[in-house]
């Protein structure tokens, strides 16, 4: 079907009003679709610890009334009418963004997260002076541009966390020459949460060594299943011997740490690639001088990088390890990761089932 014109719709959503972050149920308003919209059913919401830093305002930007989520599966209801590349019915998602200028030079070089005038998905003022809102809902209003197409071999249930969770740990390892060829790389990933897992499932997949570290041995299990070997910070020996063997280090850590413990892990020239965003300074030591170390950044990645990701997992069945949850314990979920921990099996994804949920019926916040 194609429309234009067609009135601004209501829609249900988890809304906090204040840094307390608790949410509870309210309704917005999403635009008609205009031309180059795709208007889309939202069938599942993944919850990213960027949510909890922002509904805790966290990183000093935030703004109420606040509608997090930005990891957003569904299905198109309706497409405007110079909408070329996705059709009614189709199984879509939406990540971190919803626009961005497209016409500055670090647009043009498709990477969209570093526009100046980029528009994320929630907590950002669109062009209207209106806060964005975002997959914590039952149906959102994208341009195409920022909408991804999900392949049929990744399921409903998964595909949301690859839009962020995803996109976050393909986007460095790319960058940095995992992706094109792992075979004898050695890649480390500090912090096995919703990014971390991915980050080992990708770098794996891609052909390297993976070692994981983490507070302690409770993800043993986990990270052995997924293929690689867990060290605890904790643990002098096992991180002595692991000094120096990292050749790309991701740091998906949530909370503030400095980079003491995990500069030495990395091989003389290799790169530690900080994830985990926290506001506060880290402090630099000179063994990053005299071991040539690369210190990143990475912040998700670009759109046509989000789809060369979820291709990606399409083809080599990385689907995230989820939990699904009632839209009703969605507070309790941010508590849960605001404390350090994850779903029930200590890592992986909440996923709100937003149709199933949020939308049926009469229910109360837990
Ligand atoms: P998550 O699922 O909560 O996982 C974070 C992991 O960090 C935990 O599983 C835990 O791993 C470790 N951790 C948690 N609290 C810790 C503490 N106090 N000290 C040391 N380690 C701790 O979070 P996520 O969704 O993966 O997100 C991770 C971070 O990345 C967040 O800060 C988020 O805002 C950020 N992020 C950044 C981007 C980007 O574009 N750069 C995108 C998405 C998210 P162990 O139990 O294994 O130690
Ligand atoms: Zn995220
Ligand atoms: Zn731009």
């Amino acid at each position: 079907m194609r429309v234009v014109n067609q009135p601004d719709s209501t829609c249900e959503c988890l809304m906090a009003m204040d840094a307390s972050g608790v949410m509870a149920r309210a309704k917005i308003t999403r635009r008609s679709c205009g031309p180059k919209d795709v208007a889309i059913k939202i069938l599942f919401a993944g919850m990213c610890h960027s949510d909890v830093h922002q509904l805790h305002n966290d990183w000093m930007g935030s703004s109420y009334p606040m509608v997090p989520g930005h990891e957003i599966f569904g299905v198109v209801t309706a497409v405007g009418s110079d909408v070329t590349a996705f059709t009614e019915g189709q199984r879509v998602g939406v990540g971190c963004m919803v626009d961005s200028c497209r016409a500055c030079a670090t647009c043009r070089n498709k990477k969209e997260q570093y526009c100046g005038k980029v528009i994320f998905t929630y907590n950002s003022a669109m062009e209207s002076g209106e806060l964005s809102f975002g997959g914590y809902s039952d149906a959102v209003v994208v341009d195409e541009h920022f909408v991804v197409a999900v392949p049929d071999s990744v399921t409903d249930e998964v595909a949301a966390p690859i839009l962020c969770a995803g996109i976050t740990v393909f986007s460095p390892l790319h960058r940095f020459g995992i992706i094109a060829n792992g075979q004898g790389k050695r890649v480390g990933v500090a912090g096995l949460g919703g990014l971390g897992q991915m980050a080992v499932k990708i770098a794996k997949a891609a052909g390297a060594e993976v070692t994981v570290f983490s507070r302690s041995y409770s993800k043993r299990e986990k990270a052995e299943s997924l293929g690689a070997s867990i060290v605890a910070y904790s643990d002098a020996d096992a991180m002595a011997a692991a000094a120096g063997t990292v050749d790309v280090l991701l740091d998906t850590i949530a909370a503030f740490h400095e980079l003491d413990n995990l500069c030495p892990l990395l091989v003389p020239e290799g790169t530690l690639v900080r994830l985990g965003v926290d506001v506060h300074d880290v402090k630099l030591q000179v063994s990053t001088i005299f071991r040539g170390l690369n210190i990143a950044g990475s912040l998700i990645g670009g759109m046509e990088e989000t789809r060369e990701c979820m291709d990606f997992c399409g083809q080599h069945g990385i689907f995230p390890d989820c939990e699904v949850i009632p839209a009703s314990k969605a507070n309790w979920a941010i508590d849960e990761l605001a404390a350090g921990r994850g779903p029930a099996d200590g890592e992986g994804r909440f996923v709100i089932d937003v149709q199933g949920t949020l939308v049926a019926g009469d229910w109360q916040m837990e």
